[in-house]
């Protein structure tokens, strides 16, 4: 795919037309040239024109019918595919496979839940908007034929397919029901959530295997029709919760990996790393809506410094940006948008000549996810009726660790099974409460850590293999250094350290150990293993609420023997073990811990080193065929607008590379430097909310 236009498009944009046509006037003044010649003013480079919207109607004369009704018979995908490419820009054709046109017209066809309710019936607290299909019925043809339709009649660069994670929820229609009896002689889908089950569990990656077999019949589709054309679907949603099925096959079947986040910024900077680690041409699209409230707002827009933050958050990993915009029910769109897109566009424009999607992303530490892991084993034994989707311990643990490395300057990456085979290249692996790992990712860290590698992991993490089975004991546990013996039956806990771990909790004591929001596993340190911290607990009893020490909290009070941190050699490696996940937790002392950890795991020269302060994040990528190193630092405050930084310090490592300039671009102004030999050093100009530095070596 080398050479495609995602590779070199980072301008974007969406336009959201979710318009039912029960009244005449909905979309009646929607004007293709004025799409058009909006999506010029922002100084789009790729657009993207929805075929379907989630109400299911088509903006194209479709044979099945359900064409919207507002558009008079116009044929806007004809018209927007032309004239955007005419103008020079990529085009990108939308699909929604949400349809409340099919759920209303084929009510055979709708996914049920397990209350035995349509998605119209309750779906994001809106009764009455969505409409969802399952794809094990004869609504997966009817897509099929659909993205036929487009492919066979419209010249564009790409499809874009929205909404095909699994629908929040296992679906009980009879569909489902048929296609597992058939494949499993089971007459009735799992009821009960156990992550501890294996029959459960075996279903679930069911669910995904029929997500990726939906997914591919799309995808063949296109390639077979349109093999030039990309193909990529929404995947940011796969972090709400195991019921949308997200899964690495999944990734595997996109061009690009993309989505919308509406999020924090953090939420921003973990998604790009992973699409970055997780997509084989590391094209990443970053999609976020201009409308406040993720759109909710429609005329109270984001402010432009805020977008400006998220733009060039972006951009400092080397991803695209794409700004969504919701139309009026009249098809008309605010140009104050498109103004303002364009003028935060044009800020970007000098700088992608400095892009470069081969660059390598300088990263020290990273951050392992896996899919299997985004679950909740508070969850074993719910009813599915009463299963919330919610981000698991796991993810919120990864991000949290994201974000101390941020305060840290701390170089790191989000990696899952994709990056696997690559793990060497990283000083400092982070198993963040990974309680599910499979035998290759065993094999995989094992190795790494005989050969060298530094591990940290915490809590549940391996104490789960990818088919259900708890394991009676980790099994990393050799390479941990630890053994399972339980879990505090307490959820709040202490943790004190021990002589030798005094460095990693220096305000800490038996009689005031740290506090953990969480039960810690009981464990016992194996043979050479070194204990950093142990267990202390609070005068509590979980089954006797009457029975506490202090009525406001619980205060540490039983001393115990059992390790809350543990040090292990394994072969030229070393890990650390945490009974509970001290990454999870917010506090300025939890995070302290947890980045002393790692620090001290940490033991060779770090990619780059600075003293930025927590609001400012620096990245760091290697264009080694231009002989440059390309650093980002960007500013991005609570409260904006940004007050400015000044005299940042940062330290880029080059080892034996000389550097010949060290300049701010994108109009190369030189920074002065020192170089000793092996990192160069330089002050950051004032900081506003974006720098890129390029730092040259000679050959
Ligand atoms: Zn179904």
């Amino acid at each position: 795919m080398a050479g495609k236009w995602f590779e070199k498009s980072y301008r974007r944009s969406l336009v959201d037309m979710h318009i039912p046509d029960w009244d005449e006037r909905f979309l009646s003044e929607f004007d293709s040239k004025e799409y058009v010649r909006l999506m010029k003013l922002a100084c789009v480079d790729s657009l993207y024109i929805y075929a379907t919207s989630c109400v299911g109607l088509a903006n194209f004369p479709a044979k099945a019918a359900n064409m919207h009704k507002g558009l008079n018979g116009k044929d806007i995908i004809k018209e927007i595919t032309e004239s955007g490419r005419e103008q020079g820009m990529n085009v990108i054709v939308y699909y929604n496979i949400w349809s409340k046109w099919a759920y209303d017209n084929h009510p055979e066809w709708r996914v049920v839940n397990a209350r035995g309710q349509g998605t119209a019936d309750y779906m994001w607290d809106q009764p009455g908007r969505y409409g969802v299909c399952c794809f094990n019925s004869p609504y997966r043809d009817f897509v099929k034929e659909q993205i036929e339709e487009l492919c066979e009649n419209y010249a564009f660069d790409g499809l874009w397919i929205d909404m095909i994670l699994l629908p929040q929820t296992i679906c009980y229609c009879s569909s489902c029901r048929k296609r597992y009896y058939d494949e499993t002689g089971c007459s009735e889908l799992p009821r009960t959530i156990n992550w501890e089950n294996p029959d459960f569990v075996a279903f679930q990656r069911r669910r995904e295997v029929w997500l990726n077999d939906f997914t591919s019949l799309l995808r063949n589709t296109v390639n077979r029709i349109k093999p030039e054309a990309s193909v990529a679907y929404n995947v940011s949603s796969y972090s709400a919760g195991w019921q949308l099925g997200g899964n690495v096959e999944f990734f595997n079947l996109n061009d690009y990996l993309s989505g919308d986040v509406s999020g924090e910024p953090l939420t921003v900077t973990y998604t790009c790393k992973l699409f970055y680690s997780a997509s084989p041409t590391h094209s990443v699209e970053f999609m976020t809506s201009v409308a406040d409230s993720n759109l909710l707002e429609h005329t109270i827009l984001k402010s432009k410094e805020y977008l400006r933050a998220k733009l060039f958050l972006t951009i400092a990993h080397n991803g695209s940006f794409g700004f969504i915009d919701a139309i009026d029910p009249a098809g008309t769109l605010n140009e104050r948008t498109y103004r303002l897109m364009g003028e935060l566009f044009n800020e970007l424009k000098p700088y992608e000549a400095y892009l470069d999607a081969d660059a390598e992303f300088c990263q020290d530490v990273g951050i392992y996810t896996n899919f299997e892991s985004l679950i909740d084993l508070k969850e074993n034994g719910t009813r599915a009726e009463d299963v919330k989707v919610a981000e698991s311990p796991h993810y919120m643990a990864s991000v949290s660790a994201a974000k101390s490395f941020i305060h840290a300057n701390i170089p790191f990456g989000v990696i899952n099974k994709c990056s696997l085979s690559q793990i060497d290249k990283y000083q400092v692996i982070v198993l963040p409460d990974l309680v599910v790992m499979d035998e290759r990712e065993i094999e995989a860290f094992r190795t790494y850590v005989e050969k060298g590698g530094r591990l940290y992991a915490s809590a549940d993490t391996s104490l789960l293999d990818a088919n259900g089975n708890r394991r009676s004991n980790f099994m990393l546990s050799e390479v941990l250094g630890v053994t399972f013996i339980g879990r505090t039956p307490e959820n709040i806990t202490y943790a004190a350290p021990t002589e030798i771990g005094r460095s990693l909790l220096p305000d800490y004591s038996q009689k005031y150990p740290m506090t953990l929001q969480s039960g810690q596993q009981l464990i016992q340190a194996d043979g050479a293993s070194a204990v950093l911290a142990t267990i202390v607990l609070p005068d509590i009893d979980p089954d006797n609420v009457h029975r506490f020490s202090s009525a406001i909290s619980s205060p540490p009070e039983i001393v115990t023997a059992y390790p809350a941190i543990v040090s292990n050699m394994y072969g030229s490696g070393r890990t650390v073990y945490a009974a509970g996940a001290i990454e999870a937790m917010e506090k300025e002392a939890q995070r302290s811990c947890f980045v002393s950890i790692v620090q001290e795991l940490m033991d060779k020269p770090a990619w780059f080193e600075s003293d930025a302060p927590k609001s400012v994040e620096i990245t760091l990528f290697h264009q080694a065929k231009n002989n440059r190193f390309i650093l980002n630092a960007v500013n991005f405050q609570k409260e904006l607008p940004n007050i400015p930084v000044d005299h940042i310090r940062l330290r880029v490592k080059l080892e034996h590379r000389k550097p010949s300039e060290v300049s701010l671009l994108p109009n190369r102004e030189p920074i002065p430097y020192q170089y000793d030999g092996q990192y160069v050093e330089f002050r950051l100009p004032r900081l506003e909310t974006f720098h890129m530095v390029a730092v040259h070596y000679a050959q």
